[in-house]
């Protein structure tokens, strides 16, 4: 019996985290999400946690109205989810939050001492030394969500990270894998967020689509497996069966696979190092299609070429990478810029910031902010 807390859970992966807690029975702690209030609603009945913390302070007064004939407390504020994090009542935090703001929550619960299930990657790019300096200094295991992390999580298990080889992260190549740069000029968002093998929030459907996804990938895996970029290599893999391969020094090659459901990492992250019953799909290999190896197309796909870049010259250089693509990714949703002002986006801000290193979280949230105004400014 374990009492988790959602952060992010009226997104893609908070719904599915629910439905894996109430599978296993698990009671629900904290939920919290920006403004879904419609769909918190409907969390906070059906699990009954002790508090709901919506960061949009207008929709917590209309949820706070709203729930008043139960028992569960509403919060508002970003300043409430800090302060969540720290709650020592809960057994782990499932950070499904979007973007680098899941960076101060994450730091926050584990500088309480709380486990942290990580779905929200941006975490780790941008702030890579500060979570896991902690994490060590805590003596807590980071437990990878990302399905490539969860696979190369598994594949680890029982042997030594002094012994790997290299990882194998796989990536399915988006929607637009073997299109020229010329054909994605055209590329609207209906298409963008149309991916081939998952369902998944918008940001990283769109991420997924340009290969930032698996750049953003490669720098989670450094920190989290603590190796260097020359042991991180990326396959393209259309089937999406096997989510990622652990070579180890004798030539051995570990690789997890199963049918693309998040429901088994996120379990897997609840449960290890234990496993239990899931209502997943299933994996038919008599029926799964041929699996494929391909190397993915860094010419035409900058931005995984940028973010191993960014990712070789460290320091704050994954964070401006980050906040580059977060903010023209923002703007490509919202209609304002085209779908290669993405890459150009990402491109021109790794030109045009020198890659300092950093010791505190301000520094890395005043790099993102930066970074931020000048994409914004780019296209203004
Ligand atoms: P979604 O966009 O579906 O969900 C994001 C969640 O974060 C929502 O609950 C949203 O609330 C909440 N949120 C957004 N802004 C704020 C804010 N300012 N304050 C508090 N909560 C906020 O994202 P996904 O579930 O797809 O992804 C979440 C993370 O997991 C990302 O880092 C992604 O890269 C990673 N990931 C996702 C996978 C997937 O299959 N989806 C796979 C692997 C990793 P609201 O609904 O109210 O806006
Ligand atoms: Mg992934």
């Amino acid at each position: 019996m374990k009492n988790v807390s959602i952060f992010g859970s009226t997104g893609s992966i908070g719904t599915q985290s629910l439905d894996v807690c109430e599978k296993a029975g698990y009671s629900v702690h904290t939920l919290c999400a920006h403004k879904n209030i419609a769909l918190l609603e409907k969390q906070a009945r059906r699990y009954s946690p002790k508090k709901v913390i919506v960061t949009d302070e207008g929709a917590a007064a209309q949820l706070r109205a709203s729930l008043k004939d139960t028992a569960v407390s509403v919060e508002a504020g970003f300043s409430a989810l800090l302060e969540a994090a720290k709650d020592d009542t809960q057994d782990v935090i499932i950070n499904a939050l979007m973007g680098v703001l899941g960076l101060l929550p994450t730091l926050h619960a584990l500088k309480a001492g709380n486990d942290v299930a990580l779905a929200n990657k941006e975490t780790l790019v941008a702030g890579g030394k500060l979570v896991t300096c902690l994490a060590k200094e805590k003596n807590k295991t980071l437990v990878p969500i990302d399905s490539e992390h969860s696979a190369i999580f598994q594949c680890l298990q029982g042997n030594h990270i002094e012994q790997v080889e290299r990882l194998i992260i796989t990536a399915s190549g988006g929607p637009f894998f073997g299109k020229t740069r010329e054909e994605l000029q055209t590329v609207t968002k209906e298409q963008a967020l149309c991916h081939p093998n998952w369902s998944m929030g918008a940001k990283i459907t769109i991420d997924s689509s340009t290969l930032a996804n698996k750049a953003l990938e490669f720098i989670e895996a450094m920190w989290l497996f603590s190796l260097p970029p020359e042991k991180i290599d990326v396959v393209v893999h259309r089937q999406s069966i096997i989510h990622s391969m652990v070579e180890y020094v004798d030539g051995s090659v570990m690789a997890q696979m199963g049918a693309p459901d998040m429901r088994i990492p996120i379990q897997y992250a609840l449960t290890w190092p234990q496993r239990m019953d899931s209502p997943a799909k299933r994996l038919d290999l008599l029926s799964c299609p041929s699996l494929t190896f391909e190397r993915p197309d860094v010419e035409t796909f900058t931005c995984l070429a940028d973010g191993i870049e960014a990712a070789k010259r460290g320091g704050l250089c994954p964070c401006i990478f980050n906040a580059a693509n977060e903010q023209a990714v923002e703007l490509f949703l919202a209609g304002k810029i085209g779908y290669l002002d993405i890459f150009l986006a990402v491109h021109r801000a790794m030109e045009h910031f020198a890659a300092s290193d950093y010791e505190t979280v301000e520094e890395v949230l005043e790099q993102d902010r930066e970074v931020r105004a000048f994409v914004r400014q780019m296209f203004s």
